[in-house]
């Protein structure tokens, strides 16, 4: 059957009918989809992607198992690698010489610790199995330092996500660690070890952040992760939201294109607690992961309220 076969039909659709004949046309047309599709070796050939090919430079290497469209973290389940990289740069540098220094680069591995047990209990919630596999001093291949000297990149913005990510390829073997590991994910974590008063929040960049189209670019999901605050020691609440984001949950306490500030008003009337709304500055996380971040990771189907308050889609 060929495309004008089908333009025939129509031309029959364009007369007036009763319902009955719309029923069959509507019949008619899926057995032409069918056929059609049948015919071209399904969908799922159309989406098979051009990277089986062997080629040795970096984007078709990482394209061999990455597929552009959820970043390295994907859904919440299965095994995550978390990467960490202690970066120094232009205001703010790592010494393992000073005692101080070493004391914050052993809390961000417990602190690691109490989010990855955090995330699992509450995937487990919504049937999803996840584990972490995150210590360095077990495994060193999970530990780096970097050195940018020149830049200050303590910034709100992800100004510097390509350098950083560029790094992160050059000097990470990622499919050597995943092929190590089994693991189905890689996520990076960069530390700085900025002062108390450094007002720069942490923050979260990676495929899930940006539209469609753009995603090839940002597929390594890092971490900015400022161990010190607004007078705050980052607590591990602030670890296991960056991490969401990295999964794909968005932020929910203020309006977005992806959430609407109605929405933003109601969790503000209600008292949320959700992670992805507000964290607890002890060092037990009390948050929760909700019905909605659970749709927004991949791991739950879309609840009421997305449909009832206007809320985006899940990129899962
Ligand atoms: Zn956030």
């Amino acid at each position: 059957m060929d495309k004008h076969s089908y333009d025939d039909h129509n031309d029959y659709s364009g007369k007036p009918k009763p319902s009955g004949c719309g029923t069959v046309f509507f019949i008619i047309v899926l057995l032409y989809l069918a056929y059609y599709f049948i015919s071209n070796g399904g969908i799922i050939k159309k989406q098979e992607p051009a990277y089986n090919t062997v080629d040795n430079s970096a984007a078709q290497h990482y394209k061999s198992y990455y597929d552009g469209s959820l970043g390295s973290c994907g859904d919440l389940k299965g095994k995550v690698l978390i990467v960490s990289v202690f970066i120094s740069d232009k205001n703010t540098s790592w010494d393992t010489a000073n005692k101080a220094d070493q004391e914050m680069i052993n809390k961000t591995l417990r602190d690691i610790k109490s989010a990855a047990a955090y995330l699992k209990e509450q995937a487990a919630i919504y049937g999803s199995n996840v584990d972490f596999i995150y210590d360095w001093s077990a495994y060193p291949e999970l530990k780096y330092s970097a050195q940018f000297k020149s830049v200050d990149m303590v910034t709100a913005e992800g100004t510097y996500y390509n350098t950083q990510s560029t790094w992160i390829k050059r000097n990470i073997d990622i499919q050597g660690l995943k092929d190590k590991f089994s693991a189905d994910h890689v996520l990076f974590i960069n530390f700085f070890d900025t002062a108390l008063s450094n007002p720069v929040h942490c923050w979260s960049l990676g495929a899930s952040s940006f539209p469609e189209g753009s995603k090839d670019t940002y597929y390594i999901e890092l971490i900015n992760l400022f161990c010190r605050f607004e007078n705050y020691v980052t607590m591990p609440s602030v670890y296991a939201h960056e991490m969401l984001h990295a999964f794909g949950a968005h932020d929910l306490y203020y309006a977005s294109s992806q959430i609407p500030q109605s929405y933003v008003d109601n969790l503000n009337r209600t008292g949320s607690q959700d992670i992805m709304f507000t964290v607890t500055s002890s060092d037990e996380i009390t948050n929760y992961v909700s019905p909605l971040d659970a749709y927004y990771i991949g791991i739950a189907p879309a609840p009421e309220e997305v449909s009832y308050w206007k809320l985006s889609a899940s990129e899962h």
